[in-house]
């Protein structure tokens, strides 16, 4: 057994690093199908394996290290944090919690914030506060929640039947009742099931819809489409519920991806870049749409010191470092170059879309390469990517990276086209 070493930065061989070579034999499950690397130490937009090989980070933990790996003022407040509290639970009020619960809601259209530890759990609170919704204000009994086709949002039962793809329903059926798709941006299409749910009456208690579908395929919202269904909830007195926890706290160059589509939330759900790498999630509602009372939703770790101590670092470094400006800077970069890969390698590419730090890279129907086949190939040219789905490309790198730091980005990704054109 390796001996476990004191000290955060210790590069020693010990903690685990000792016969964790990517093609040892493993205890844990196998339920991802991983890349051959194991990964020890991370500085800024860099990672390094265990042979001491650097790679360059684009995945940045999948859109969670927002200040990137081993971050100078993250080490220094949650270390200080772990010298004085750590974890009291829910039962008292917690000054951390308190703290980052106040940041966003002065920098978001929200007035309060449930804390949990996922975007999945965060997405089964805005569930059952659409179901109470649902029920105590539009007096249905059996309240629909409408989710679009290609939506990811997470894989606990609830939130997996929310997901509008049918290959993460296969074999875990019966998947939970009151939930229908809708095609993503298409609002007659919209509009049709809707009228279908309400015909006999009310039945639609919320939408819950990412501004833009992260592992769908980096999709975009149509600003028109998500002013039309902000309209018609207003109308009907529905929850529009909006998914942040890929989009949110920064990454498409505003704090909120709603502010791309210019219109506010009911609610909306955090935790990838909330916590800077850290466990957390977040339900942030408006008053009206508050219908949560004592008893009715809890987590036992949600919104701990530790936790809220990140997120809180994390808001306070983007502002402090004015990141939002960066990360427009340097998507527009990431953009403009991507969209000369396209120029360069048209038989394989077919578009770049996405928000600022966000970017999908398109593959052309026509090529046998898959995403996941060029993000693999891609580590032979030291540089992380991951696909969300099979054509799309995802560079989501933490919204610290420079301008140099792109532009290796992109040479590294050149040279990985080039190989397999
Ligand atoms: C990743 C993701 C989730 C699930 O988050 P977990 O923390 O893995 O549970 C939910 N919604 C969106 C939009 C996501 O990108």
């Amino acid at each position: 057994m390796p001996e476990l070493v004191d000290g955060l930065d210790s590069k020693s061989s010990a903690f685990g690093h000792v016969g964790s070579s990517p093609t040892a034999p493993t205890a844990v499950m196998n339920t991802y199908s991983r890349f051959p690397l194991t990964l020890v130490r991370g500085s800024g937009c860099w990672v390094w394996d265990q042979k001491g090989r650097r790679y360059l980070d684009a995945v940045a933990g999948i859109a969670t290290c927002s200040l990137g790996h081993s971050d100078r003022s993250m080490r220094r407040t949650l270390n200080r944090q772990l010298n004085r509290l750590q974890h009291v639970s829910n039962l008292y009020r917690i000054q951390e919690q308190e703290d980052l619960a106040r940041w966003l809601v002065n920098h978001s259209c929200g007035d309060s914030v449930f804390f949990c530890n996922s975007g999945a759990e965060a997405n089964e609170a805005a569930i059952k506060l659409a179901r109470k919704h649902g029920h105590t204000r539009r007096n249905i009994d059996r309240p629909v929640i409408l989710t679009a086709a290609s939506s990811f949002h997470g894989r606990t039962l609830a939130a997996v039947t929310a997901t509008g793809q049918p290959k993460y329903h296969r074999g875990f059926e019966p998947i939970v009742e009151g939930f229908d798709h809708f095609p993503f941006n298409d609002f007659e299409a919209f509009k049709d099931l809707f009228q279908r749910h309400e015909s006999n009456g009310p039945s639609v208690a919320a939408i819950l819809i990412e501004p833009l579908q992260g592992e769908g395929g980096v999709i975009p919202g149509d600003p028109d489409f998500f002013k039309k269904l902000r309209h018609l909830c207003n109308e009907s007195n529905i929850l529009l519920i909006l998914d942040e926890v890929q989009v949110g706290m920064g990454r498409s160059g505003s704090w909120w991806g709603y502010e791309q589509l210019g219109i506010k939330p009911d609610a909306f759900t955090l935790a990838k870049g909330l916590g800077g790498g850290h466990a957390i999630g977040a339900l942030v509602v408006q008053d009206h749409a508050d219908v949560f009372e004592p008893g009715d939703h809890a987590s036992t770790f949600g919104g701990n010191p530790f936790a809220c101590r990140a997120g809180l670092t994390v808001a306070c470094e983007i502002e402090r470092r004015n990141l939002l400006q960066n990360i427009q800077d340097r998507g527009q970069q990431l953009c403009t170059g991507l969209n000369q890969l396209v120029q360069r390698y048209p038989q394989l590419l077919d578009g770049v879309r996405g928000w600022g730090l966000l970017q999908g890279l398109v593959l052309k129907a026509s090529t046998a390469v898959t995403a996941p086949q060029l993000a693999s190939a891609a580590l032979d040219h030291e540089l992380l990517l991951v696909a969300a789905g099979p054509a799309v490309l995802r560079m989501v790198p933490p919204l610290v990276i420079g301008s140099r730091e792109v532009r290796q980005l992109l040479k590294r990704l050149d040279a990985t086209l080039a190989t397999v054109s």
